[in-house]
């Protein structure tokens, strides 16, 4: 049975006088009656912009429209909002409107890395699938902004169909991320279908989804969605809690609903400026999280998109909050700090450096305490000639089936690979190069 606190009662009577208890934990009547003016808030919460502040509220909804649902308002305090993590996350501010030179609206080159409309293949051997255009609530701190409000539908199985070709005609393709939008914004049925397509396609090995709901609308976890969701196993479920306060009872009932169905859960914070860009916040946050059964995965630097400037930290604040945690807490509290490269390289962990020195034989290494130590390199490591005939090696991997071709870095490593360097392509060397020639 879910809370239902007398704040949350009397907000759902503020938005329908006749609103019941089911209504407020029906997710539907959420997202039917999710909050998209700036009246509304100041009508639901009982606070009061002047006539300038609402005018240049206004101007930015234009750009960047707003929508919260009732239950994730139910989480705000007006007694002090401004600095509510909340609000912060829900509610415009009017700084988005502040773009620098160097914001992008995609700065992840997610559209051009698109075979096809709706799907991003970026690593050889997952693809993001968007399979939703709307959320339930539209975070401020949206990576994919530039199309919040966009075309706020749900697509139809015609419109995924060329998503689940492409994947289905790409054999390399063995883990299928849906995202969005938000993919629990699909009605059971059409999602339904969704995962027996493609978990029918034999070379997808593990579905992941990735849903802020069981933050912003907690009662969209029903226990006939979790039915559902249980016949299509491996998945795993990643979600984004960005602030303590947004564990309530209500989510963690949603969390244990879906954990008890053994579904992995795993969590992608955003390190926000004035939300939570604190050590002992983000370790109280992965505290709760692993209580709940969600294991930190990643904790992301603020991208360069537009509208974003306000929230952005250095990326020191990142590397001072990892220093804080490994060594400190339980490795499994510990997510991965990644740069999502502008420019479409994909995600760049970072971490300090524990590396001080290094000889033929000795490493010389930092611990969390400061204790510095020295590892001695094997005397009588034997490196082997890798030539990637697994089916002959020593290993007794068995696989006859090794990726054919090395990527990157892994290319310059490879003993049977001859690459000698990698080289940009527009280098201006070699623009000269090919001008001599
Ligand atoms: C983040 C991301 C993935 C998944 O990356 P993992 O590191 O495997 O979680 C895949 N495709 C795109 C485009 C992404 O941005």
């Amino acid at each position: 049975m879910h809370i239902y606190s007398e704040n949350q009662r009397r907000l759902a009577k503020n938005i329908a006088a006749d609103a019941t208890r089911s209504n407020w934990t029906d997710w539907k009547w959420h997202v039917r009656n999710s909050i998209k003016s700036i009246e509304g808030v100041e009508r639901l919460l009982g606070i009061e912009f002047t006539e300038k502040e609402r005018k240049a509220l206004r101007n930015t909804t234009e750009k960047f429209p707003m929508a919260i649902t009732p239950y994730y308002l139910s989480l705000i305090d007006p007694s002090d909002y401004r600095n509510d993590p909340v609000f912060m996350q829900a509610f415009p501010s009017t700084d988005e409107l502040r773009i620098e030179s160097h914001d992008m609206s995609d700065p992840l080159h997610e559209d051009e890395d698109s075979p096809v409309p709706g799907l991003t293949h970026r690593y050889p051997d997952r693809v993001l699938l968007h399979v939703s255009n709307t959320c339930a609530m539209y975070c401020r701190h949206c990576t994919r902004k530039r199309k919040v409000g966009d075309r706020d539908s749900i697509p139809s199985r015609e419109d995924l169909r060329q998503g689940i070709e492409y994947i289905r005609n790409t054999p390399q393709v063995r883990d299928v991320l849906l995202s969005g939008g938000d993919p629990f914004l699909l009605s059971d049925d059409m999602l339904d279908w969704l995962l027996t397509e493609i978990g029918g396609i034999e070379h997808v090995e593990v579905v992941r989804i990735g849903t802020r709901t069981p933050v912003v609308l907690p009662y969209r976890i029903t226990d006939e969605l979790v039915e559902m969701l249980k016949k299509h196993h491996p998945l795993w479920i990643n979600t984004h809690f960005n602030h303590p306060a947004e564990i309530t009872a209500s989510s963690k009932q949603a969390l244990a609903k879906l954990a008890n169905a053994g579904i992995p859960l795993g969590n992608q914070s955003v390190l926000l400026a004035g939300v939570n860009d604190c050590p002992r916040l983000i370790k109280v946050l992965n505290h709760k999280l692993v209580r709940n059964r969600v294991r930190p995965y990643y904790l992301y630097q603020c991208d360069l998109s537009e509208g974003l400037t306000h929230f952005r930290t250095p990326i020191g604040k990142g590397i001072e909050i990892l220093e804080s945690l490994r060594g400190h807490t339980s490795g499994f509290s510990i997510p991965t700090y990644v740069v999502d490269a502008p420019g479409g390289g994909g995600k760049i962990p970072l971490m300090p450096n524990y590396i001080i020195s290094w000889t033929a034989n000795k490493v010389v290494l930092r611990n969390y305490e400061g204790v510095i130590t020295t590892y001695h390199e094997p005397a009588h490591y034997e490196p082997t000639y890798c030539d990637r005939e697994c089916t002959t090696c020593n290993l007794q991997l068995r696989e006859a089936d090794a990726e054919e071709k090395a990527i990157g870095i892994e290319s310059l490593l490879a003993d049977w690979d001859d690459t000698q360097s990698l080289t940009p392509e527009e280098n201006e060397r070699i623009g000269r190069r090919t001008d001599a020639a």
